[in-house]
This record gives structure tokens, C-alpha cells and sequence, in this order.
């Protein structure tokens, strides 16, 4: 497959790919009059925080504090649903997660099977995640059910990882026992943490200690180490960083989910880093972020880091794309997508056709500066609707 006329890193270019691999990148100065639609490319989004089924209970229970949300709105409606609805409410999220630019994605649901099927049908790569709280323990073929998907040849190139939902809903002695799980068959860690401060104030007042030091003492991060996720990681203090950034552990922010719960919005994203932490972005599902757009969900991270810093050189276009991508990437174990011949093929493509991209003075402009408009009017000024096609190498 050849894509012609395509801005990569500013130079217009013509991409070739075959196999899922970019073959050849050929810069092509003047362009291919006879198409007359000219593109830029960037690197797939990679969502690190879903409940990709969770398309089929868009917005439901707005409104709500997280709490109220689960036990009210969220709980009562998974509940009705079936491995069937799952599968088309997963299909629906892998729609959505193409049609703006993402082709990776780290689901944490219940009936994997559905969500692994979805997700191998519409060839995006992902890491699906049994999410498991107390009462799945309740199931005596808990793990053996699991060790059969994870055993299994149905994933592919997916991967399969375990999910406590949160220190709320997972007893520290089943923690214990899914880290020693997830450490034996080396997979992934992916829970909830920290994402409202009733999480953080019950905890204290229970354990007498905040939630990422109650996972140290259990000794979580012993165990799974980097390979631990957590999502949200909003309401952390300067320990809980500090325990997270030697381990070099992953925190998956979601801020559009934070905003509309209501559960906060001061991610403390510079500290994070600097000690650290491998910080990736996320939309959370669409009961409460609405939508998949990773290109939002860059752009209120990055507004809402200046905003709450009084400093608008905070997390800029380009750094705020890494941490959309490749910081995904690392947490995920997924191979470098930059766009370079003999990488794999995940990436996306936006027509420069639009008034978003107007006034860009291509003539007087290099090539890093026409980059770094396109993807800072993208970002600032554009939404995952945009996106004209979405590359995947399983596609
Ligand atoms: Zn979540």
C-alpha cells in the first residue's frame, strides 16, 4: 500500500508499507498533482486506560461522584449486559479509537473473551485485562477460567493481563495474591489508583497510610514493579511518587474522566516524570470521559498542566504527543512506531485540507517548524474528527 503526498516530520513525502512495516518513506518535493488531497502523519495514539464496552453506557449517571457513579449508574447497568453486548459495545470502542487516531488501547472489563474478539476483528493491538474485585473470588474457577484465555492461541499478537479494579474493591491480601499471579506468568498490572480523594482519605483512615504506600507495605510494587498501571494516580504525595518513580512504574492519567466526576484535576504530571514515573494519557471509559478521543484528552492535559502551573511553556504540543504515544508504547511492550522506514505501521493520517491548517506559510517555514504547527493546531485547535485515516499493521 502506498500513501502519497504525506507530510512526515515536515517533509512531504510518499510512504510505502507492507506487512504492517514501513518500507519506504521517498520524499517527493514538489508532490503528486494528480492526487490532489495532501496529508500529514503522525504516530498511532495509544489509549492507556479503557472499558471499551463501556461505548454502550455513554454518559450514563452524569452527575455523580465517582462512588455514587459506580454504585448507582454503573454497576446496575453492567449487570444486564452479556458477552454478546460486550463484544458490540468493544467493536463500537475500536471503531471510535480508529476513527480518531489510536491503535492501541489497555481494556480493563469483565468477559475478555469479547473484547480480545473485538479488538483482533478490527486489528488494533492492545492489552485486555480481566478486572477482578473480591466478589470474583467468590468463583472458584476465577484463575483457572483466566489461565485458559491466557493460555489459549485466540489473542494474537494482543496481550492478556489481570486487573484488581482498586485497593476499594481488592482486599490486600487478594492484591497479594494477583501480583504474585501477574509476577509468575509476567504480565501486566493494571488497576485503579488514587483517583478520588475519598479513595485516599479511606484509606488513610483505615490503614493509617496513603494508597501507594498501603501497596508498597503489601508489597505490590516488589513484585510486578514496572509493570504496574495505575490509572488515574491523581491524589499522590511527594512519597507516594518517589515509591512509584523507583520502580518505574506507570501511571495512566485521565483527565477528562477526573473533570467530569469531578475527582479532581491538579495531576501532578512535572514531579511524575521527573522522578520517574512513566506517565501516559488516557480517556477512561465512556461512561464517564463520553468519548475516546486521545487528541482531546492531549489537549486538556496539556491546558489544564499550564493552567494549574501559571505557566504556559508547561507540557507542550510535543511533549504531551509523546506521552499520548510513546510512553504508551513502552508501558505496553509495543515496538517504536516513529515514522521511519522499517518500523512498524501504526500511524494515522489528517488531512491539511481544512481551515484548522489554514494560513500555515509552507514556503518560509522548515520543516520542524511545519511540523510542530500541524501538530500544535491539531492539538489546540482540532479534535479526533479530523483524523482521515487510521493505519494499523493487523489491519
Ligand atoms: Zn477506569
Amino acid at each position: 500500500m502506498k500513501y502519497f503526498n504525506v507530510y512526515i516530520d515536515g517533509v512531504l513525502s510518499d510512504i510505502t508499507v507492507e506487512d504492517g512495516i514501513i518500507t519506504d518513506i521517498a520524499s517527493c518535493e514538489t508532490g503528486h498533482p494528480e492526487y490532489s488531497d495532501v496529508f500529514f502523519a503522525l504516530p498511532g495514539l495509544v489509549n492507556m486506560h479503557t472499558h471499551s464496552a463501556m461505548t454502550l453506557l455513554r454518559s450514563a449517571g452524569s452527575g455523580l461522584p465517582l462512588h455514587r457513579w459506580l454504585q448507582e449508574a454503573i454497576f446496575p447497568r453492567e449487570a444486564k449486559l452479556t458477552p454478546q453486548l460486550i463484544y458490540k459495545g468493544a467493536c463500537n470502542a475500536c471503531d471510535e479509537m480508529l476513527n480518531t487516531g489510536t491503535t492501541a488501547f489497555n481494556d480493563m472489563y469483565f468477559c475478555i473473551e469479547s473484547t480480545i474478539q473485538a479488538a483482533r476483528e478490527k486489528g488494533m493491538r492492545a492489552n485486555v485485562a480481566l478486572s477482578v474485585t473480591d466478589n470474583d473470588f467468590d468463583n472458584p474457577n476465577l484463575i483457572s477460567d483466566f489461565m485458559k484465555i491466557l493460555t489459549s492461541d485466540s489473542y494474537g499478537s494482543l496481550t492478556v493481563s489481570i486487573a484488581p479494579h482498586s485497593i476499594y474493591a481488592v482486599s490486600g491480601r487478594h492484591l497479594q495474591y494477583l501480583a504474585d499471579f501477574a509476577k509468575e506468568n509476567g504480565t501486566l498490572f493494571h488497576m485503579h489508583l488514587s483517583e478520588t480523594l475519598k479513595e485516599r482519605e479511606d484509606c488513610l483512615r483505615e490503614n493509617g497510610i496513603p494508597p501507594v504506600v498501603y501497596l508498597d507495605k503489601l508489597g505490590i510494587f516488589d513484585k510486578v514493579g514496572e509493570k504496574f498501571i495505575g490509572a488515574h494516580s491523581l491524589w499522590l504525595d511527594p512519597d507516594e511518587i518517589r515509591i512509584l518513580g523507583d520502580v518505574h512504574a506507570t501511571v495512566a492519567h485521565c483527565p477528562n474522566s477526573n473533570l467530569k466526576l469531578g475527582s479532581g484535576y491538579k495531576f501532578l504530571y512535572t514531579e511524575l516524570r521527573d522522578a520517574g514515573v512513566n506517565v501516559t494519557l488516557a480517556t477512561d471509559g465512556c461512561a464517564s470521559s463520553d468519548n475516546l478521543d486521545m487528541i482531546e484528552a492531549m489537549k486538556t492535559m496539556s491546558l489544564l498542566q499550564k493552567g494549574i502551573r501559571n505557566d504556559p511553556s508547561v507540557l507542550p504540543a510535543n511533549e504531551v504527543f509523546g506521552v499520548a504515544t510513546a510512553n504508551g508504547r513502552r508501558a505496553l511492550g509495543l515496538p517504536d512506531n516513529t515514522i521511519k522506514r522499517g518500523n512498524c505501521s501504526d500511524f494515522f493520517l489528517v488531512n491539511i485540507n481544512n481551515i484548522v491548517f489554514e494560513g500555515i506559510d509552507y514556503l518560509h517555514s522548515t520543516p520542524a517548524q511545519i511540523h510542530e504547527e500541524f501538530l500544535n493546531r491539531l492539538i489546540y485547535a482540532g479534535n479526533g474528527s479530523l483524523v482521515s485515516k487510521t493505519v494499523t499493521p493487523l489491519s
